[in-house]
């Protein structure tokens, strides 16, 4: 299981953060916690929570300026604690997309459901940001496993897809052999015949790149690696 998100909790209560820490916990989570904004803003920025409870009412500088604050550095789902009517409106009128609200006194079953939901949400626009890659002229779409050389569309076997995505994926580093083979073989190579399976794959994946074959650069007692223009995820 893939380990869960990491929470901040901005709250100048302390038996109400500490009863968010110990249940967050419970549920797994890695948890934070900050009894101001001030110090929830360190936080954000030294260790880059995936998610923030923010209380709206805090002393110094209030849960609402913190969100303008965070926004202007990440894109950071927000969940919302809210005590009055009038704070709903602000925080409606000030949340993104991504975020969401509870009302205090709310029940800590219907938080923790909240807290699931948005941070599922964020994981899933994270990585569907990450589904089309690009390097040069040739694209590759994670979702229709198709790729495309110059905007053409060209038929890739599973593997040589997958070799390409490995090197994409890697941003110019150099992969080895050994590395490839593990990546898109699934094991390790222990014969010289084996590392040669690579060296065939990439043979034909050149091919159907032309005329974009020579951005996949071969290194010496290296391996295999994307020459410089730089992969990149896009977002659709
Ligand atoms: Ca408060």
């Amino acid at each position: 299981m893939a380990h869960k998100s990491m929470i901040l909790i901005v709250e100048d209560e302390g038996p109400m953060r500490e009863l968010l820490r110990f249940n967050l916990r419970e549920d797994g989570y890695r948890v934070l916690t900050a009894g101001s904004a001030e110090r929830g803003l360190s936080l954000v920025r030294s260790r880059k929570p995936d998610l923030i409870v923010l209380d709206v009412m805090l002393p110094g500088m209030d849960g609402l300026e913190m969100c303008r604050r965070v926004r202007q550095q990440r894109d950071i789902p927000i969940l919302f604690l809210t005590a009055k009517k009038g704070e709903v409106d602000k925080v409606i009128g000030l949340k993104l997309g991504g975020d969401d609200y509870v009302t205090k006194p709310f029940s800590l079953r219907e938080l923790l459901a909240r807290i699931e939901a948005l941070d599922r949400r964020a994981k899933g626009a994270a990585r569907s940001a990450g589904r089309l890659r690009s390097a040069g002229k040739v694209t590759l779409d994670a979702d229709s496993r198709e790729a495309a050389v110059r905007g053409k569309s060209v038929s890739l076997s599973p593997k040589e897809f997958e070799l390409m995505n490995a090197l994409m994926a890697a941003d110019g580093r150099i992969l080895s052999r050994e590395r490839l083979m593990k990546i898109v073989w699934g094991y390790e190579p222990s014969l010289e015949l084996e590392s040669r399976t690579v060296d065939q794959h990439i043979a034909l994946l050149r091919k159907k790149l032309r005329p974009e074959q020579d951005l996949i650069e071969t290194v010496s007692k290296g391996g295999y690696r994307l020459r410089a223009g730089k992969s990149r995820a896009r977002t659709r």
